[in-house]
């Protein structure tokens, strides 16, 4: 199909140029007065790592497993996280706990393993919704970065709380009695 281009084109009407527009100095003035106003508007940009920026109190980050006031792991691999979890990120291998080792953990069965792949995770929080025990809850932190696939898959050590003073203090105490 061919289309009569000149009779579909529209002339335009040009002005001639007024002795201010052929100087050129009022645009010139009406860019560097945008420029000088982006100056000193407040940047939106931050300087990460250095500077963080704060998070809305309903950020989901890295998970965290949690541990008892007597520093005991909470979760007792029911696999209700793992269930509740729309992308498949969760695995775990439960074991039974010895009766001597009833100051790490808190029942009568563990997690000896527990694994999240920061890769699926889609940072849901059904797996905080469903845990039974309080045992796993995202943080406000970020998930690092990293090169390679497998650093993104966090095992239970990557996860887990660490002791803090009282609670090391707390699981003496228990241990002694
Ligand atoms: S936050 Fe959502 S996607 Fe990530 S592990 Fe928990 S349930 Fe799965
Ligand atoms: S984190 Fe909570 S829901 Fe998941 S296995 Fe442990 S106790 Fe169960």
């Amino acid at each position: 199909m061919t289309y009569n281009i000149s009779k579909k084109a529209k002339e335009v009407d040009r002005h001639p140029m007024t002795f201010l527009e052929r100087i050129y100095l009022p645009a010139i003035a009406k860019g560097l007065k945008i420029t000088l106003g982006h100056m000193f508007i407040k940047r939106p940009t931050i300087n990460y790592p250095e500077v963080k920026r704060p998070f809305s109190s309903t950020f989901r980050g890295l998970h965290v497993l949690n541990r008892d006031e007597e520093g005991r792991e909470r979760c007792t691999a029911c696999g209700l996280c793992a269930l509740s979890c729309p992308a498949e990120a969760i695995t775990m291998e439960a074991a039974e706990r010895l009766p001597s080792e009833s100051h790490l953990y808190r029942e009568e069965k563990y997690a000896a393993n527990y694994e999240i792949n920061m890769l699926r995770c889609i940072f849901c929080g059904l797996c905080e919704e469903a845990c039974p025990k309080d045992a796993i809850y995202l943080s406000q932190t970020f998930a690092p970065a990293n090169y390679e696939r497998k650093g993104f898959i966090y095992k239970k050590d990557d996860l887990l709380i660490p002791m803090t003073a009282e609670m090391e203090s707390k699981k003496e105490k228990s241990t002694q009695h």
